[in-house]
């Protein structure tokens, strides 16, 4: 070993002993007589000592040649120091350098490896494994070690078999685009990369390996985002001879485990929510339930009093910021703006101030009278010194636009703390959900989601009011997971391809071999999979995943430090039967 000990490692104790030290040089001050090098590696830093007159004056000669990141090996004794540094570990002592070695040089480097780095992203992405030797990337890599350990740890306690599904597959069922591999040996045909393993979980529940998990890499050709990445990891998971009930239970208990060993933090029972109720108060499927909030319906209040913008909509709604009453009218305005902006798209936006003196100030004072906006108060249960928020137009699209408004108002009042964790499973989600661009419907999960029992009936009739056997995890507003208990029988399952507008044929090309397995023995069964890159995130207090990601790509999908995706050259296309279409 080039190192009796790390750089994070020594103490007060250690004080006389002799020791070595390998590392980077994280940063060197001479002030002529005295010398410091802060040596860095992955555990920590240590500082290092040289004086002139004390120490061998070819090791001080060897020190002013070198440069931030050169790596070194140095030798010498432990001392206390002088005045310490409370901040570090190690900043009680530092070592008194009797021996040098420069181990290699280093170029300087194109940003400062400091937790306040000079470099942009960009820059840092494309020297990545720079990045990564600063403390902040690297404390996110680790955290993302320690929770793929401890599910491990839990899964594996709990009798779950870790088995590997193939990567070069076919066609997936999670509705999003494929990543496509040409095959040398087979001209003309391409294998697709795995949106997610659900056939081969499912195969191996047919099987009987009746509990299995896999932290598996899935790839899905979707546009990015800060919580997507073209190619991403799920902890996913399968049970047979389960109901809901039973893998809600089971995967509570994983989160919750996984809260207090990784962070010590202990998480009340989850709550539940049905679908329908999510959308009504919340106005999205994953509700940030941190904070309350929540819509109240004005329809009966607000219509027929001569407001046309009202009068016409679908939906009013509205929601009330606590303490917010005495916002100046600049204020107002620009909560306006801010719902007007197209990412949002309202149209406006209607206050009411509830005035300390029981009055009301709003925004449409022509058409309401005091004792009408009283009412709406009262209904939205304010007090004075609180101002209601207030949308209109078609459900759909109002819920919408009120959830990212009521997520806004939560953050500006500090209701969002990244350090309280409020889980919430979210279940009985539509089985179907219509697609306007197709003018079909489409699985809401994927086509292998039970239909609650007691709704099959009214798949023909209310397509859209048949729930699913299907639940998400969500936390903080943030969908963790996802999941379902399946259909087992084959006549169910082609039902659901039927009403999904699959074509005998098509359902047997792309799912064939899943249906004949249904006809040896399948076992009643159903899964989740949790989003491990942004299970990380969350658990980071941090809203990107790619921070949580080694080597992550970029907005267009590109890794900028090894250049790829890229051409290829004509003799590896033609050995892949490709032709790339000239641009015309
Ligand atoms: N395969 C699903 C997904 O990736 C999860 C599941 O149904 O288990 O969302």
């Amino acid at each position: 070993m080039l190192r009796t000990h790390t750089c994070g490692e020594l103490r007060i104790e250690h004080t006389g002993q002799k020791v070595e030290l390998s590392g980077w040089v994280q940063r060197i001050r001479d002030k002529g007589g005295m010398i410091w090098i802060d040596l860095r590696d992955r555990y920590g830093i240590t500082q290092l000592i040289f004086q002139e007159g004390e120490t061998n004056s070819e090791v001080i000669e060897k020190v002013r040649e070198m440069g931030r990141e050169f790596v070194i090996k140095a030798k010498g004794e432990v001392k206390e120091r002088y005045s310490k540094n409370d901040k570090i570990p190690t900043g009680d002592v530092e070592v008194f350098v009797e021996e040098i070695e420069i181990l290699n040089s280093s170029k300087v480097p194109p940003f400062t490896i400091e937790d306040d780095t000079d470099g942009g992203e960009e820059l840092r992405m494309k020297y990545r494994y720079l990045d990564l030797r600063r403390n902040v990337v690297r404390k996110n890599l680790v955290l993302r070690h320690k929770l793929a350990q401890a599910t491990r740890r839990y899964l594996d306690g709990q009798g779950f078999l870790e088995v590997e599904t193939p990567v070069l597959i076919k066609s997936t069922p999670e509705g999003a685009r494929d990543f496509v591999v040409p095959s040398r040996m087979n001209a003309g045909e391409f294998y697709a990369l795995p949106q997610s393993p659900q056939t081969f979980k499912q195969l191996l529940m047919v099987s009987g390996y009746d509990r299995y998990f896999q932290i598996v890499k899935c790839f899905r050709d979707e546009d990015l985002r800060a919580d997507r990445q073209p190619e991403f990891t799920q902890i996913d998971c399968e049970m047979a001879f389960v109901e809901q009930e039973d893998i809600l239970d089971t995967f509570e208990g994983m989160t919750k485990a996984l809260f207090k060993e990784v962070l010590d933090v202990e998480v009340a029972d989850f709550k539940r929510m049905p679908y329908s109720e999510a959308m009504k108060y919340y106005g999205s499927d994953k509700p940030d339930i941190r904070f309350d909030m929540r819509f109240v319906e004005l329809n009966d209040v607000a219509q027929n009093k001569g407001f046309k913008v009202f009068d016409s909509a679908e939906l009013v709604v509205g929601i009330v910021a606590e303490g917010c009453g005495d916002y100046s009218r600049k204020q107002v305005d620009e909560l306006t703006k801010w719902v007007q902006r197209p990412q949002i798209g309202a149209k406006g936006l209607v206050y009411v101030k509830c005035n300390e003196d029981g009055s009301f100030k709003s925004s449409v004072d022509k058409f309401f009278s005091q004792e009408d906006l009283k009412g709406w108060a009262e209904k939205m249960n304010a007090s004075s010194g609180d101002l209601l928020l207030i949308l209109s137009g078609d459900t759909n699209v109002v819920r919408k636009q009120l959830n990212e408004l009521r997520l806004e108002m939560g953050k500006r009042l500090g209701l969002r703390d990244n350090k309280v964790f409020a889980p919430l499973w979210v279940v009985d989600f539509p089985l179907l959900e219509w697609d306007e661009e197709s003018e079909r419907y489409h699985a809401m999960h994927h086509p292998f989601t039970s239909p609650k029992t007691e709704d099959i009936s009214k798949l023909d009739s209310d397509p859209g009011a048949v729930r699913a056997n299907a639940y998400d995890l969500v936390i903080n507003g943030v969908e963790i997971g996802g999941g379902s208990i399946r259909i087992h029988d084959q006549k169910t399952q082609s039902l659901m391809f039927d009403h999904l507008g699959f074509t005998k044929e098509e359902a047997k090309k792309q799912f064939g071999f899943l249906m004949e397995a249904f006809e040896y023995g399948a076992p009643p069964h159903g899964g989740i999979a949790f989003g491990f890159d942004r299970l990380c995130a969350l658990f980071g207090g941090a809203e990107s995943i790619r921070d949580f990601i080694a080597f992550p790509k970029n907005n267009s999908g590109r890794d900028i430090m090894i250049d790829s995706p890229a051409t290829i050259d004509r003799d590896q296309l033609h050995e892949l039967h490709l032709k790339i279409e000239e641009e015309k």
